[in-house]
């Protein structure tokens, strides 16, 4: 082959097909579709992939290809197909659908360089200004400055300036250092009896490998035998022992030791659910699942006997399960029962960390990968099921482009693997459970828990009876008392406040005047650790105003709740109480979310209070009460999800409560006590919710009866974004068939973010093909403007955030 069609790492719509060029004569044997080459664009050299390879191109002059990045390919002929596939579906750029197929490693794995040929003092003054003294700098200095494309062209036709690119990719594996013995063990005793009584070190470290013949890492052998690297170098100089460089997986669970898991017998109803699985891996098909079963139900161990089954046949499994529950629990229970088969994918996880478990991947050392979102594109060349937990997860949707779902992803794979899809949730989507129902998915339902146990019971606490006899204070009666009888039985409780719609804003309590921030139109927080306010949407700070800037007075304080205020009136109201918070705050370390649940697993604190990322996944014995501080903040969000959002969020944190032998108790403060979403969540009635919602859904023609495609469009000049937002509508208006609705534009809910007006279209249609045509119009209309960056329009199909 002579002609590599390479997609080029420009996301932008001209140059968004492939191009061709010419393959070296020296680099045939190796260019192959889904290697990563550096080709030559303009005056710049660029990242591509190959996505196709020809005998000859319709244009003459190809230019060549410059360099590989790739010795093997990084993407499957399936993943390149995928591509094209997912391109038309989110209307992204195809090189970013191959991008959110990597790593980002991969993403950022070479940087262009500029390199002078000539003195600075003989440059010209623009070039100067970048320069500064250095010899050598990144290109991005270049873009940023006023110097154009075609300064640059001239600076290199001139030869005052080469580029040069910086492949970092090649050698981002991380080495190691072993020591292992170069001679057979009996030589090396003799070695061992030659030495002098003065080299005890080197006996030493001699004794350490005649007892053990396995190679051992230079810094650990240093550290068992308490030497220094002298004796080991002397004895590598006698050519006794020798030294190797090793690749080493930068395990993130390396130190914790498991016990293997068996599978256990299933239950009946487990045996039930479990059976179409199995006979869709068995008879090679393509299905979906959707597996309906309460916290506690065995929806796991269903997941892990249909995976050994997938692996029995000599086939890989993809599980995903939402970001904030692949905890070490949840990990464990897959390594325990697979062991070193198990590769983890979050985004906890080190760049370096992420490239490793990719790697484990790639070269088929493992053949079950746990792991977020974009562990669905797990470069597996013969999958034999794919489950994601938590179907109903907001997380599996990517909100950067390209704006995948997970689920949809998931399907396409399925179907080319012939190989079964299962949804698990206990509060499925009204999208798949409708789906389910409808037949399209098959429905396996569990409605048991496992041991028997009842799910725990749960109060409501209408929150304006508690004001009105007076009660000022964030807890009830009955939410104290039971925190108190649980301190007292030395029982632990969770307690959760839903923040999304809340914050700790500030207010003058004089005249009223609150604080917003001055790009963004919103409320700024209140951040009690740096005494500070923040805007959560664009990041400005302040100090917090100790007068009030509107009246003077100096009676500002900070209203609203916040886990911080709570954790404050914990501690005034439970004096004796430990408790451990958990928010975004307390958990941005790396690894700090772990340490804080084992921290309270280990029975170091009574109380755990947090956020959202309480909710999910835990498992701890000993939590006999969850609290909900405030269960409808969620229910006002300007989302048509918000009854749905809440339902799924009361169920899943009232599964905390009482998962073993003790019995749980659930308590829900709330201000709007009738709301259907509280009340048939707090009787885990899933069914009712389904049916209820569902009216509400038709009745507003939402999903699952419409889908849904959000325009939004911003721009720094707001009559420029009213203009555009108007075109918009104009264009789809024209060009929409059959049953199609558009609403706007209107103003987004958040009006205004860093400095950029913002406006929206909703689109809502029952069949694709209706709405392509007149949303690629809209693409095309305002490519020029896009390009130039001065408007940004976004499409998303599926949204769900509406802000
Ligand atoms: P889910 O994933 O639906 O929340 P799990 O799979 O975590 O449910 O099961 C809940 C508990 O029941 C776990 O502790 C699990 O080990 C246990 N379990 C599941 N299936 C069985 C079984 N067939 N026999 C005994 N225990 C089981
Ligand atoms: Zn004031
Ligand atoms: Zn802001």
């Amino acid at each position: 082959m002579k002609v590599a069609k390479v997609i080029v790492d420009v996301p932008a719509s001209p140059i968004d097909s492939a191009l061709d060029y010419e393959i070296p004569e020296h680099l045939t044997e190796i260019v192959q579709p889904g290697i990563r080459v550096i080709v030559p664009l303009g005056p710049r050299k660029i990242m591509g992939f190959v996505v196709d390879l020809a005998q000859e191109s319709e244009f003459d002059q190809l230019k060549p290809i410059t360099d590989v990045m790739d010795y093997t390919p990084i993407l499957t002929g399936e993943l390149l197909d995928l591509s094209i596939w997912l391109k038309k579906e989110t209307l992204c750029f195809r090189i970013s659908a191959l991008q959110a197929m990597l790593p980002a490693v991969f993403k950022a794995a070479y940087e262009k360089e500029v390199w002078l040929t000539e003195e600075e003092q003989l440059l010209p003054e623009k070039l100067r200004h970048v320069v500064q003294g250095r010899e050598v700098f990144p290109f991005s200095d270049l873009e940023e400055s006023e110097i154009n494309e075609r300064d640059i062209r001239n600076l290199i036709k001139d030869d005052l300036i080469d580029i040069k690119y910086v492949v970092k990719g090649k050698n981002r594996v991380k080495k190691h250092t072993f020591v292992e013995q170069a001679l057979e063990n009996h030589m090396l005793m003799e070695e061992y009896e030659n030495l002098s009584a003065q080299a005890k070190k080197q006996k030493d470290v001699l004794s350490y490998f005649i007892d053990q013949d396995e190679p051992i890492l230079l810094n650990d052998l240093i550290k068992k035998v308490q030497t220094t690297k002298a004796p080991i170098d002397a004895l590598v100089k006698k050519g006794i022992l020798k030294l190797t460089k090793k690749e080493v997986y930068r395990d993130p669970f390396e130190h914790k030791s498991m016990e293997p898991s068996e599978p256990l017998q299933l239950t009946p109803y487990q045996e039930n659910a479990i059976e179409p699985i199995l006979n869709s891996i068995k008879k090679t098909y393509y299905q979906t699942y959707l597996l309906h079963g309460v916290t506690g139900s065995g929806k796991t161990e269903i997941y892990l006997q249909s995976i050994q089954r997938v692996l029995n046949k000599g086939k890989e499994a993809i599980v995903l399960v939402p970001e904030i529950a692949l905890t070490p629990q949840m990990v464990s229970r897959f390594k325990a029962r697979f062991g070193d088969e198990v590769a983890v994918l979050h985004s906890g996880l080190s760049q370096g960390e992420k490239y490793d478990e990719w790697r484990k991947i790639h070269r088929k050392e493992v053949r079950v990968v746990v792991g977020a979102r974009s562990a669905i594109f797990a470069p597996f060349e013969n999958i034999g099921i794919i489950i994601i937990d938590e179907e109903h997860e907001q997380t599996y949707k990517q909100e950067d482009y390209p704006k995948y779902h997970a689920r949809e992803i998931a399907k396409k794979r399925a179907e080319y693997h012939e190989c079964p899809v299962v949804l698990g949730s206990a509060t499925p989507t009204l999208e798949s459970y409708a789906r389910a129902l409808k037949g399209v998915y098959h429905l396996l339902e569990l409605t048991e828990r496992v041991n028997d146990q009842a799910m725990p019971e749960v109060e409501i606490v209408d929150m304006r009876k508690e004001l009105h006899r007076g009660n000022r204070t964030m807890f009830s009666e009955s939410l104290t008392e039971q925190i108190n009888e649980r301190l007292e039985k030395q029982e632990q409780v969770v307690l959760m406040l839903n923040r999304r719609g809340y914050s700790t804003f500030v207010m003058c309590r004089d005249c009223g005047e609150t604080i917003n921030c001055e790009h963004c139109d919103i409320s700024m927080t209140y951040h009690r650790q740096h005494h500070k306010l923040k805007c959560h949407y664009c990041g400005d700070e302040r100090p917090m105003p100790n007068i009030c800037p509107s009246c003077e007075s100096d009676s500002i304080r900070y209203f609203g709740t916040g886990t911080q205020k709570v954790e404050e009136a914990l501690n005034v109201h439970f004096p004796d109480a430990r408790v451990i918070r958990m928010d975004v705050d307390t958990t941005s370390r790396k690894g700090a979310h772990e340490k804080l649940l084992e921290k309270f697993g280990n029975h170091e604190a009574d109380i755990l209070l947090g956020t959202q990322m309480i909710a999910k996944g835990l498992d701890f014995k000993d939590v006999t009460l969850v609290g909900v501080i405030a269960a409808d903040s969620m229910l006002n969000l300007p989302d048509f999800r918000a009854s749905e959002k809440s339902f799924q969020l009361l169920t899943q944190v009232s599964g905390r409560a009482g998962r073993h032998e003790l019995p749980g108790q659930v308590v829900v403060q709330t201000y709007s006590p009738e709301h259907y979403s509280i009340e048939m969540a707090s009787q885990y009635d899933f069914e009712a919710f389904f049916n209820k919602e569902m009216q509400v859904r038709r009745q507003f023609q939402y999903p699952p009866y419409y889908y849904l495609a959000l325009i939004n469009i911003s721009h720094e000049n707001h009559v420029a974004a009213v203009e555009a937002s108007k075109e918009v509508a104009n264009i789809i208006a024209h060009h929409t068939t059959g049953n199609c609705q558009l609403m706007g534009p209107s103003p987004s809910p958040m009006m205004r973010i860093k400095d950029r007006y913002r406006y929206q279209c909703m689109l809502k249609y029952k069949q694709r093909e209706n709405v392509d045509g007149a949303l690629q119009k809209v693409l095309d209309h305002f490519k020029k403007d896009i390009q130039q960056q001065k408007l940004q329009l976004t499409i998303d199909f599926e949204p769900y955030h509406f802000m």
